[in-house]
């Protein structure tokens, strides 16, 4: 038997804490507000597969086939008519598609991270981006939020305070849509000036932005991106823009995109090729050929709606039974970011949780250094309005058992 000598970076890698949840919430009798799972519900899976099986038909080569690693160029362009709604515009050269936007953040970390570089952030963090930071050990440095997301001055003295240290800020990671977990939505007037305070600090941007379309009130902000962009370079040099199919069309097929500078995108395209050779020919063509049949902007619609009904449904419960605590109203996306009763921690609640048939993620998960025990994020997505009423009920249970 040979001793296992693991990187520095396998050993920095941590388990989700929502991963080593899904035993639990895959038990029948537990209703589960921890994953963010789509809701595909409203999917015409028929006349998709017709579609699909048309399409192997008759370009079965092509889609079985090795691509470059940039990604479909068709789809590239495509992929435009997405971001023009958020007033996202590029070159089709700048854009690389890529296997969900999971995969983005590890390519934009590893071109850009050496270990105990620093990489600015919100706090709470989606769980995702915390693993891949840490993965290449970043040291990864909050900047607090408030109810309008990432608060500009407290933005400017946490640089400040990063730059007296001797520490190289890398990037600014932020969710401005919808945020996950917080669910808050960084204010409009605030978008340029996060951008301003970062190329006044030599700071890039790394916009991640999956649930920008999924507005309840169908109000699309502009993006942090749309104040830098530059139309003769035909891209935003001080921003990195990320996208996904995954939360408006298919998280199963994997599929995202990364906007990039020259220099960046010919960096991130050998990460590509080195990690991968190319993404998957055959999910790249099945999402063009649903944006190509499909009406993706009605379906886009039908799911803002459901998911605003869910969000109510959570809402009224929360109002009913848990009048006491407070969350950030989310304008959109898939959650709550719920404060419990002073003295709760999340964790010793979770097992009565589960005990009374409700499960979720308690906020430690979100932070890099053990905050946030006193929250939980609840999903409204996925479960169907009834267990969402059913599930606020056993946490309120659940909370007059803890003690
Ligand atoms: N960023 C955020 C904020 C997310 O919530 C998620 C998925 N939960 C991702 C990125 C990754 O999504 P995907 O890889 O499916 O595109």
């Amino acid at each position: 038997m040979v001793y296992y000598s693991f990187s520095s970076a396998a050993l920095s890698m941590r388990p989700s804490e929502i991963r080593s949840l899904f035993s639990v919430v895959n038990r029948p009798e537990v209703i589960s507000l921890a994953g963010g799972m789509p809701n595909l519900k409203h999917m015409p899976f028929e006349k998709i597969a017709q579609t699909v099986s048309e399409d192997i038909r008759t370009h079965g080569e092509k889609m079985w086939q090795y691509s470059n690693a940039q990604g479909d160029a068709h789809l590239r362009k495509q992929i435009l008519e997405i971001t023009a709604l958020e007033e996202v515009y590029a070159d089709v050269d700048n854009i690389i598609a890529c296997t969900g936007s999971q995969q983005a953040l590890d390519f934009v970390t590893r071109v850009f991270i050496n270990p105990g570089d620093v990489i600015l952030s919100e706090a709470p963090n989606y769980v995702g981006a915390l693993g891949a930071f840490l993965a290449y050990n970043a040291e990864i440095r909050n900047s607090p939020m408030d109810e309008h997301g990432l608060i500009p001055e407290e933005l400017e003295h946490t640089i400040n305070l990063v730059h007296s240290e001797g520490k190289t800020i890398k990037f600014l990671y932020t969710i401005p849509n919808f945020h996950n977990p917080a669910g808050v939505t960084l204010a409009l007037e605030r978008r340029p000036q996060i951008l301003e305070i970062c190329k006044r600090n030599n700071i890039l941007i790394l916009e991640d932005n999956p649930y920008g379309l999924l507005g309840f009130e169908s109000q699309t902000l502009p993006a942090i991106y749309s104040f830098d962009y530059n139309a003769d370079l035909g891209y935003a040099p001080s921003v990195i823009y990320l996208g996904s199919f995954s939360k408006i069309i298919a998280p199963g097929l994997r599929v995202g995109w990364i906007i990039a500078p020259d220099l960046i995108r010919d960096r991130l395209v050998l990460s590509a090729e080195s990690a991968l050779l190319c993404p998957s020919q055959f999910a790249q063509m099945t999402i063009s050929s649903y944006l190509e049949h499909f009406d993706w902007k009605a379906q886009i619609n039908t799911y803002r709606e459901m998911y605003k009904c869910n969000f109510q449904v959570m809402q009224k419960a929360l109002a009913e039974f848990l009048p006491d605590l407070e969350y950030n109203q989310p304008h959109g996306g898939f959650y709550i970011w719920l404060e419990l009763p002073e003295g709760v921690d999340a964790k010793k609640l979770l097992p009565i949780a589960v005990e009374k048939g409700v499960a979720f993620v308690p906020g430690t998960g979100f932070f890099s250094t053990g905050e946030g025990s006193n929250y939980v994020r609840l999903s409204f997505c996925y479960p169907p309005e009834d267990e969402i009423r059913e599930g606020i009920k056993r946490l309120a249970d659940a909370l007059v058992a803890y003690k």
